[in-house]
């Protein structure tokens, strides 16, 4: 358009944009053509039992293998997704591409561990939503406890009333919900009431420095407890450390993910763990 518009106009665009406003245009022009083509692609983290060391879950987390600039991670490209409302049909691939590696492990026999997707306020406000899933789940014959659903408390700052509904239908579906990246939102514990969550994912940005400071250790310990008797679950998110792990295993943490047992990778690579289901941590 405005190189159309004549030379001095683009050069005017040109001068004024940035470069990561301009490379976030050029991924915005070719978000929807990318979806189409599959360049986008699910990575998955595993989620690991803290008391028995077993697989207990895995994350999918969306990358973009784009054919100019290589792989591009979410925190370039999700954002703009929301702003611009392609979160939505990103959002409809991310589900649709979940189910069919789950029903590809399922038909080559190898254990299957349910699935969490993490899902923005944007795809939260469309009533379509569990419609979708339920239809994806029937097209490949899952059971929904085999899908798993992470928000954040931002999702919750406007239209809580529509949000909540839309978590509601989800969870009549058999789908479990997650509150992630604990911690970091505004005041969560009117939420977490309301909420049908079973799960708080504590921010990794806690777990960091878990062992050194002492304010990081308390909130960690403290959120453990307040699970604990709210009759949810805990799970500690960036776990790089045998001693951070160590740390949340005595305070009595459910579940951990993290480099430490593994960094996000490919289906094809995590078989083997699948396969096993279980970590060796001496
Ligand atoms: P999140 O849901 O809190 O995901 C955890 C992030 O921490 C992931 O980054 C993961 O790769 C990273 N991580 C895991 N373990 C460690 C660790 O031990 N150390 C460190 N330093 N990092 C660790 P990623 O994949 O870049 O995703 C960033 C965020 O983008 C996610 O945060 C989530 O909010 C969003 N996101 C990712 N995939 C999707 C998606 O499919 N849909 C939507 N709506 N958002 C997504
Ligand atoms: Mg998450
Ligand atoms: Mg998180
Ligand atoms: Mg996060």
């Amino acid at each position: 358009v405005a190189k159309s518009a004549g030379h001095g106009l683009y050069r005017f665009y040109d001068a004024s944009l940035n470069a990561s406003a301009a490379r976030g245009l050029e991924l915005l022009q070719r978000f929807r053509s990318a979806i189409k083509a599959d360049e986008f692609c699910l990575h998955y983290q595993l989620k690991m039992n803290l008391q028995t060391f077993r697989i207990e879950g895995m994350e999918a987390l969306i990358r973009w293998q784009h054919p100019e600039h290589g792989l591009i991670f979410p925190n370039e490209f999700i954002s703009l997704a929301e702003e611009n409302e392609l979160i939505v049909p990103l959002g409809y691939w991310i589900i649709g591409a979940a189910c069919r590696q789950l029903a590809d492990w399922r038909r080559r026999g190898l254990p299957l561990y349910p699935v969490a997707i993490n899902v923005s306020a944007r795809q939260l406000r469309d009533e379509r939503l569990p419609l979708i899933v339920r239809d994806e789940l029937q097209r490949h014959g899952l059971t929904p406890e085999l899908l798993e659903i992470e928000v954040t408390e931002s999702c919750f700052i406007d239209d809580v009333e529509l949000a909540r509904q839309v978590l509601q239908s989800l969870c009549q579906l058999g789908l479990r919900v997650a509150l992630d990246d604990y911690g970091t939102g505004y005041a969560g514990l009117s939420h977490i009431k309301a909420l049908p969550v079973y799960a708080l994912k504590i921010d990794r940005s806690f777990i960091r420095d878990i062992r050194n400071d002492n304010s990081d250790a308390m909130i960690v310990a403290s959120t453990v407890s307040l699970a604990r008797n709210l009759g949810l679950k805990v799970i500690a998110e960036g776990v790089e450390s045998k001693e951070q792990l160590m740390h949340l295993k005595v305070i009595g943490c459910d579940q951990v993910q993290g480099f430490y047992l593994q960094r996000p990778a490919v289906a094809e690579q995590l078989e083997p763990m699948l396969r096993k289901g279980s970590f060796d941590i001496s």
